[in-house]
């Protein structure tokens, strides 16, 4: 395996909540020498710099500047999200049944929710703990990659019509066990204890958390010739790994390029470390003020921008090939698909297209149409969201998957190269 692989295959192990993700890219980020900034601080940027930024743990950005800070016609960006369709614990979710301990759960953004019963799951995110100062509490992280949770069917002498398809209820159905209350043992608030052990912090100075249930299974190859990867959170860690690949590895004589990495997509990004804030465009204002542009340089410089927004599609799949657009079907291992839609779910434009195929036809790089069938809403991303707040020319691309929203899914192993290759071009054009 490639190196380049092997950190895809990384970010997949450690990305198991958005928290993990902007973690895992932030280590990225600072291996390859960028340098972290706060949006509540003054910036000194210089020439051939590289910096990030964070927005509530979930939300990331990471820029470098060219060799001149010459901006016009040189504002390169390229988006992605760190979420992914997950189980969140609520407060207080201890809960017995019977003797079994569950947990109290709710579907975070558009999960196939079936896909997650019978596997192990892993708990991955974030605990605010008493602090000194009332308004800052400390935050610690936690992703804890053992099995501790599972959603088991039912069987099917319970339910033989379980082949006809089964509706399954957000609240009732999908309530994780994660163990059996001992003999003489009353209900208490296990999951309290088990925080409190894996953060070393008293259970009394926990004053709340977001907590993920994630599926522990590890990425692999599979295939007679290991042509494909499954994986959990292929969307969109796909997109994150190749948008890093790419900002670190691309560079250009003038201007500035920029990674942003949204939490928040798989519920609507309108959230204030979503796509839909105005958090990128504070960004770039930020960058340009600090570079010492007045605000009509800024505007003018924004508006010859370029915007790559970045996440996965949807390939044939063999079995519902009918499902497909009837002239345009991508297919796994058959390059990054650049996606378009007449509703403007996605946010593609015609010159935008044209700039992107320009690219992969330099750089030798395949590349497919992804519409929907005229049938079918289809999905949307943050590409359409993020460009109403900056409406410069933009492009959704991404890597064709089967069974996005599946706890696993499956995409085409030569795809995550091809993707990584032409955002490391867009960055230096
Ligand atoms: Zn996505």
């Amino acid at each position: 395996m490639e190196q380049a692989e092997q950190r895809f295959f990384r970010l997949l192990e450690k990305g198991t909540s958005a928290v993990m993700a902007v973690r895992e890219a932030v280590s990225r980020l600072e291996e390859a020498g960028f340098e972290e900034l706060s949006f509540d601080r003054q910036w000194g940027l210089t020439e051939n710099g590289k910096y990030y930024v964070k927005h509530h743990d979930t939300t990331l950005f990471a820029f470098t500047i060219g060799k001149s800070k010459e901006l016009r016609d040189a504002v390169r960006i390229g988006a992605a999200h760190t979420d992914f369709p997950c189980l969140r614990i609520k407060p207080n979710p201890d809960l017995t049944v019977e003797g079994y301990r569950q947990l109290n759960v709710e579907v975070y953004g558009g999960a196939i929710l079936n896909t997650w019963l019978d596997r192990p799951l892993g708990i991955s995110g974030r605990a605010a703990v008493k602090s000194q100062d009332v308004m800052h509490p400390k935050m610690r992280y936690i992703s804890v990659d053992r099995p501790l949770l599972v959603i088991p069917n039912l069987a099917i002498h319970m339910n033989r019509e379980v082949n006809k398809g089964v509706e399954l209820n957000k609240q009732t159905d999908m309530l994780p066990i994660l163990g059996l209350l001992g003999e003489g043992e009353k209900e208490e608030k296990v999951l309290m204890d088990f925080l409190s052990k894996e953060l070393s912090v008293e259970k009394e100075d926990i004053l709340d958390f977001e907590l993920w249930a994630y599926c522990l299974e590890q990425p692999q190859c599979v295939g007679m010739q290991e042509e494909f990867i499954m994986s959990p959170r292929l969307d969109n860690l796909t997109s994150v790994h190749a948008l890093l690949e790419g900002l670190i590895n691309g560079r250009r004589e003038k201007g500035l390029n920029v990674a942003a990495f949204f939490d928040h997509e798989e519920i609507g990004s309108q959230t204030k470390q979503g796509a839909g804030s105005l958090l990128l465009l504070n960004l770039l204002e930020k960058i340009c003020s600090s570079l010492g542009k007045t605000d009509m340089q800024t505007m003018e410089s924004l508006y010859n921008a370029f915007f790559l927004s970045v996440d996965v599609a949807h390939g044939l799949h063999p079995n519902q090939a009918k499902k497909m657009d009837i002239t345009n079907k991508p297919v796994l291992g058959g390059g990054i698909c650049i996606k378009e839609a007449g509703s403007q779910s996605y946010a593609t434009d015609c010159e935008g297209v044209a700039a992107v195929e320009q690219i992969c036809r330099k750089e030798s790089i395949p590349y497919q149409k992804f519409v929907n069938r005229s049938d079918m809403a289809g999905g949307g991303t943050l590409g359409a969201i993020a460009s109403s707040i900056l409406p410069v020319r933009t492009v959704d691309i991404g890597v064709p998957i089967l069974a996005m929203h599946s706890a696993v899914e499956t995409m085409g192993r030569a795809d995550i190269k091809s993707l990584a290759d032409l955002i490391t071009a867009y960055f230096q054009v």
